[in-house]
Order: C-alpha cells, then structure tokens, then sequence
C-alpha cells in the first residue's frame, strides 16, 4: 500500500522530541498562550523572513482575521482564484466582503494577473493571491496591480510553508500572508492550527487582539474580538517539527524530480510546471492526465492512494451558487478540475515507492493505447 501521505512514518522519526515537548507543555499546565507560542511565533517569522507571525487556531482564521485586521467587511471586494480550497473565498464571505473569482494560468494553475486586471473595481480592497500546492504566484505582476490601486494584499500561503519567490519566501511578499497548519500541510499540528505573518506591527497586533476577546492585559478588552488563539499544545508540537521543514521540503523537491524524469516518458502525462523564479515546496505534486478518473481507479485497485485537488470548482459548489457564477465562467479552472491528480507525496516515500507509481501508470496506458 503506498498511502497519499503518510503520517506515521514522519511521526516516528522524531517520536523523541514529540514527546519531550509534549510533556513539557502537560508538566507546566501552560496551555493557553504559553511561552512555546511566543518561541513558535518567533521562530516561524523567521523562517516566513517576516517581522511577525500570530498564532491562530487554524488556516481559515488567519485568512479572516487578516482580512478584518486590514478593514476588509461589508461593501468590500476580495480578487481570489477560481481553483483554490473552499476556506480561502470563506475567510472572505464571513467577513462580509463578496469574494470576486478570477480563473488562473492554464501553466502554473495560480491566479492570473491579468484577469486580476480586468476584475478591479473601485470596491476591491485586496488581491488574495494562493500559491496552490507549494508554489508561489507570479507576485511582481500582482504587486504592480496592487500598488497602482492602492489595493492590499493577502498571501494565502496554506500549502507554501517556506516556499520561493525570486529568493523572497512566501508570507513576506505582500501585506500580510496566513499559513494553515492543518496535519497533512508541510509543516502540520497534531490537530488544527494556523498563523498569519507580516511585516506590519499595526496589523501583527490587531490580529493579536482579534484572536484573544480584544484583550492584550487579562480582562481588560480593546475591541470585539473571538477566541481564535492557537493552543501551546499544538505550538510546542510544531517548534519541534519546524526545526525538520528544510530538510522535508528539501526531499519534497527531490522525489518530485525523480517523478517528473520518471514521467517523461508517458506522453499523456502533463507534469507540473515550474516557472524559473520560483522555488516551489511541492506540498502537493499534480499531474494532468486523460482518462483521470479510470487511472486514478487503476492505481486505486493497485492500492496506491491518490486525491484531487479539486474536484468541484469554488463557482459550481452549492454554498457558492449564490455568487451567480455559471458554469463556462472559469474554463482553465473546470478543464483542471476534470483532469488534475495528485500522486503520493511527502518527505518520507521511498524511491522504490516513486517507481512503483510511475510504473502503474506507465502500464495503464501502455494498456489503454
Ligand atoms: C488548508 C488550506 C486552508 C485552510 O486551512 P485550515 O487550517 O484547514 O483552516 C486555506 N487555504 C488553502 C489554499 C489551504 O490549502
């Protein structure tokens, strides 16, 4: 069986220092806002090469409490890609604001600039680029936009934990960038948890209000804020799994080159693309294929787990009909969604296991040619 990610192989590695930071957070009893968040928060700054970094209780909080800490409500417009995961274009719904959906690079499946472009309009508040599976949007363009319309920017960099743009790494590109980390994402909790970084102090420490009732001193309250603070708990979990991102991310890169020259040989198999400037964290690696429902079912009867992501567009979801989107409206996003998979990818697969996918789908169309 070779799994889409594999948890328990990456636990095991460091079980150790789990443990030990565990129960240092039960020894203390620290579990709300401990020291180990403050030492988190720093350390993730660090590595997002931003000044600040909030901790939060998951991926979609970031995204909602950074778009609030800049003013984004009701009346305001948010620019996003029509091919993300539902909690970006949520994050944007519950703070009142109408998520405007533009459809992405039919290469790189991120947002286009130039349908950006074409989509601002004098209620649009900020451009919500998602650097989707690990690799980072084409940003001058979007910062051009953005500093012509005096428009914010919010990076929503769930899958990019460390990721590169033109050297620059993803969360300190714009005004402000959430992180999610969810267990499967390149750097995951043992539960849900999320972060936003930036480089602005104002905006760091509306946030940090936000997160915790509105209150900096124990009970004494600035504004109307929610309990949306990360737990020590799951902060200690991921100082200790931080310390191993490089490496993983670095192995990351490594079995998706060995895909991508495996794959070369299959001519109906599209490997991702990667433009020059970017150094992508390969949190997932999705090739574009015909036949991807009888070839994911192949390799599914080979137990070899792939996903989908995703297979029903943001405009064609029910929670989303109300938006008056149809469908035709975003043609690379629905094209995508019909012939995208994602294969198994995490730090810890194995060369062999890397062949044995290659190798199944390889014979899949050896047979259906
Ligand atoms: C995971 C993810 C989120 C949300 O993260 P949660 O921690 O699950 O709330 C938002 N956007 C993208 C692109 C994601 O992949």
């Amino acid at each position: 069986m070779i799994r889409f990610v594999d948890l328990p192989r990456q636990i095991a590695s460091i079980r150790g220092e789990l443990d030990a930071a565990i129960d240092r957070v039960i020894s203390r009893a620290n579990f709300i806002l401990g020291e180990q968040v403050e030492i988190f928060e720093k350390d993730f700054a660090h590595l997002c090469e931003t000044k600040h970094c909030v901790g939060v209780d998951n991926g979609g909080t970031a995204l909602e409490l950074a778009l609030r800490a800049l003013g984004v409500g009701e009346g305001d417009a948010v620019i996003l890609p029509a091919n993300t995961f539902i909690a970006s274009v949520t994050a944007v719904s519950i703070t009142g604001a109408k998520p405007v959906l533009v459809d992405v690079d039919e290469k790189t499946y991120n947002i286009d600039p130039a349908l950006v472009k074409a989509a601002v309009t004098a209620n649009t508040k900020v451009i919500m680029p998602v650097h989707l599976y690990g690799q980072i949007a084409d940003m001058d363009s979007l910062l051009k936009i953005a500093i012509e319309r005096n428009i914010f920017i919010l990076e929503d960099a769930c899958q990019a934990h460390g990721a590169r743009y033109k050297g620059k790494r993803a969360g300190s590109l714009g005004d402000g960038a959430a992180f999610s980390f969810y267990p499967g994402k390149n750097l995951g909790a043992f539960g849900d948890a999320g972060a936003v970084v930036t480089n602005d102090g104002e905006l760091a420490e509306k946030v940090r209000l936000l997160r915790n009732y509105g209150s900096k001193e124990k009970y004494y309250h600035e504004l109307v804020g929610w309990n949306k603070r990360i737990d020590t708990l799951q902060a200690a979990i991921l100082e200790v799994k931080l310390a191993h991102l490089k490496e993983w991310n670095q192995k990351r890169l490594s079995h998706a080159k060995m895909y991508n020259e495996l794959l070369t040989v299959i001519e109906q198999v599209t490997p991702p693309y990667v433009p020059d400037w970017a150094k992508p964290v390969f949190h997932l690696y999705v090739i574009r294929v015909p036949r991807r429902d009888e070839l994911r079912e192949f390799l599914s009867e080979k137990e070899i787990e792939t996903g989908i992501h995703y297979p029903l567009p943001i405009h064609l979801q029910k929670a989303y009909l109300h938006l008056g989107y149809k469908k035709g409206d975003f043609p690379i996003t629905e094209k995508l969604a019909g012939e995208i998979l994602s294969l198994p990818m995490f730090p810890e697969l194995e060369a062999r296991e890397i062949e044995t996918v290659v190798s199944a789908i390889n014979q899949f169309f050896a047979l259906k040619s």
